[in-house]
């Protein structure tokens, strides 16, 4: 396991992991945990939060095959239990900063509830 992978102690995502910080839980898994979106931008948005600190997606490499498959396969069960795997969803990963990432620990946005334009903002 390499550094990049260690509790970050300031990291705010880190905190909420550990239960330091209150969060509205939807669902866990092994590897990630699924939290609510303080500020939602959809009837339903739900975050997808490895419980390792890895900073983004610009980080991952083909070992982490099994995380991802265990973020998507959560995903899609939040996603059936919130209503709105029939009309659809969207999952995204924000990447630093013209990306619209504001939290450096690697989280995937599940928003539905609304039809999504594309392409984004
Ligand atoms: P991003 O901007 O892609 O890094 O996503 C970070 C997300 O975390 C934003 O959608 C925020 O609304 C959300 N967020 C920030 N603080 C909290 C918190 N304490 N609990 C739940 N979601 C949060
Ligand atoms: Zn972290």
């Amino acid at each position: 396991m390499s550094e990049r992978r260690d509790r970050d102690p300031g990291c705010l995502f880190c905190r909420i992991v550990a239960g330091e910080i209150p969060s509205e839980p939807v669902a866990e898994a092994d590897d990630v945990i699924a939290i609510r979106d303080i500020s939602p931008r959809a009837p339903s948005h739900v975050l997808l939060v490895t419980r390792e600190h890895i900073p983004s997606a610009a980080d991952l490499g083909a070992a982490d095959g099994p995380l991802l498959g265990s973020v998507f396969e959560l995903a899609a069960s939040i996603a059936r239990a919130e209503g709105i795997a029939e009309t659809g969803y969207r999952v995204v990963t924000n990447v630093g900063e013209w990306g619209g990432q504001t939290v450096p620990h690697l989280h995937f946005h599940l928003l539905g509830g609304r039809s999504m334009s594309w392409p984004p903002g």
